[in-house]
């Protein structure tokens, strides 16, 4: 592990620290290595953040520094995922802090580029599409924004495995984003990826608050409010467990959250983790989805049920 993180900016730099801190690191493991214990080949551990790094992405760079020879965080709020009036002009970007943030949980490299190193032509020709899920849930609500985030996670996992070649590289990311875990399992599978994802649970704040990059954007009364999102959750999860939830129950939950003077509920679903679809009777993973907006800022969570 390093003391302090390189800061990477170009693509093409990526790809040669990554390739030469694999080496330095299994070269290491060699020296260390003994006749008893040989020497297990060295891996890679990614996290893609578009930054204002906090306790949830902290998380997940220490779980890649665990299980890991070499961490890299990218840095990136990528202009693709984000629809005609979301905030991607207002979005948080605090490079510096991220950095220190990156650094105390574990990270080798920070890989920050601009738009022109991740899209040298402008607008990409040629893009991801997230299919009949990227459509729905999240993606019904912000077309086009699952192509834009699978877009850049396929450019990321590419320039990554180029650069750790015959290297496991294992992926971490959040269940705050179920969607988001599922889409890229699900294009790791279809595009031949040679890449593992590690699904991280969601970190939340000791109220219940599912923490979020944009929780910033809450006023004090806002984040007060925010929290019907997790409790109404926790509250499908305890009729679940306890008798089984009905559709009334799914309603309630609706207008519970409905009610709150300030938050405008998007959606609330239940469904079954691996299809996203309604859950069969028997359904082993039954997850809760919840997006609103609380004042002008629109939250997601969700919770598994059983
Ligand atoms: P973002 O910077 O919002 O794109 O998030 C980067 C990664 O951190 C994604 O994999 C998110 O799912 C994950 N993440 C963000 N917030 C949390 C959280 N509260 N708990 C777990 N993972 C999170």
């Amino acid at each position: 592990m390093t003391s302090s993180p390189i800061i990477i900016r170009s693509v093409d730099e990526l790809r040669q620290s990554v390739s030469s801190a694999l080496e330095r690191a299994q070269e290491q493991a060699h020296q260390q290595a003994t006749e008893e214990q040989p020497a297990a080949p060295v891996t890679l551990g990614y996290v893609a953040t578009m930054g204002a790094l906090h306790e949830g992405h902290a998380t997940l760079i220490r779980r890649a520094r665990e299980q890991n020879d070499v961490v890299v965080v990218s840095v990136f709020v990528n202009p693709l995922q984000f629809g005609p009036g979301e905030d991607y002009e207002k979005y948080p970007r605090t490079l510096e802090s991220d950095v220190q943030v990156a650094q105390e949980a574990g990270a080798d490299i920070v890989f920050a580029p601009d738009n022109d190193q991740m899209y040298p032509s402008g607008t990409p020709l040629i893009t991801v599409s997230s299919g009949k899920l990227g459509n729905l849930f999240e993606g019904k609500t912000r077309p086009g924004h699952f192509d834009g985030a699978l877009t850049v996670v396929n450019k990321f996992f590419n320039i990554l495995k180029s650069g750790a070649r015959h290297h496991v590289v294992n992926a971490y990311f959040g269940r705050k984003d179920a969607q988001q875990v599922s889409l890229i399992q699900r294009m790791v599978q279809d595009f031949n990826h040679d890449i593992v994802i590690k699904p991280v649970p969601i970190v939340r704040a000791d109220d219940g608050l599912a923490l979020s990059s944009r929780n910033q954007y809450l006023s004090a009364e806002d984040r007060e409010r925010a929290l019907v999102l997790s409790r109404t959750l926790a509250m499908l999860r305890e009729q679940q467990i306890t008798r089984g939830l009905t559709e009334d129950d799914i309603s309630a939950a609706r207008e519970r959250i409905d009610a709150v003077e300030g938050v405008r509920l998007d959606y609330l679903d239940v469904i079954d983790s691996e299809t996203f679809e309604p859950p069969a009777a028997d359904s082993s993973k039954v997850l809760a989805l919840v997006a609103a907006y609380v004042g002008q800022t629109r939250l997601i969570d969700n919770m598994e049920l059983n």
